[in-house]
């Protein structure tokens, strides 16, 4: 239990820093057309309950496929920490919005896991990963459950700011490429281990 728990923090931290930090990329910009001063994120960012424990709920679904509670934990945790970048906007300074919510940063994210743990955990990477999809799906399915509208992302950060509409079912499609992709790692990973500890046995 306590394992899990340093476990879930740990990573969970390295995690938001690495979030924050992507996200402070999004304030280099000043000039650009796709940044702005968003607001203070309490009055403008619509932070509910709701979106809170979606983002937690949509991310442990990502981890499902571990079977591993935590990993699942770790979905959920990961996923509401791309929120993170809510905070640069206390700064009042002209930033990217939604900078972490990027197929470049998920990929960032997942690979600085790999360097970090020298490739020995693949889920954790992958689940990084899911985690992001699973973020910006919650959020295409409040906008259209909620508020009945389109919604959009600077979805290949920091390449182009240019942000990309999503719109009603758009979020189950990503969310089943998440859900599959953690799945798909975790039995291969598992797979592996079963064929070492065969090995073992055998010599
Ligand atoms: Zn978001």
């Amino acid at each position: 239990m306590k394992d899990h728990i340093k476990f879930i923090l740990k990573n969970s931290i390295i995690f938001g820093l690495i979030s924050f930090g992507f996200s402070i990329i999004g304030g280099l910009f000043p000039s650009s057309e796709h940044t702005s001063v968003i607001g203070n994120p309490l009055v403008v960012s619509g932070i509910t309950i709701e979106h809170i424990v979606g983002h937690i709920f949509w991310g442990a679904v990502i981890g499902l496929g571990t079977l591993s509670i935590r990993y699942i934990v770790l979905g959920g945790s990961f996923a509401i920490l791309i929120d993170a970048d809510h905070l640069l906007q206390f700064l009042d300074i002209e930033l990217v919005s939604r900078m972490s919510h990027s197929i470049p940063f998920a990929i960032i994210a997942s690979m600085i896991f790999f360097l970090i743990l020298r490739g020995k955990d693949l889920r954790l990477c992958v689940v990084a990963f899911g985690a992001v999809l699973s973020h910006i799906a919650f959020d295409i399915f409040l906008a259209d459950v909620a508020y009945r509208t389109d919604t959009e992302f600077p979805l290949f950060s920091p390449f182009t700011l240019e942000a990309v509409k999503f719109q009603g079912l758009d979020w189950l499609g990503i969310q089943i490429v998440g859900v599959v992709i953690v799945a798909v790692m975790s039995y291969l990973v598992k797979r592996k281990e079963i064929r070492l500890k065969n090995n073992l046995t055998k010599t």
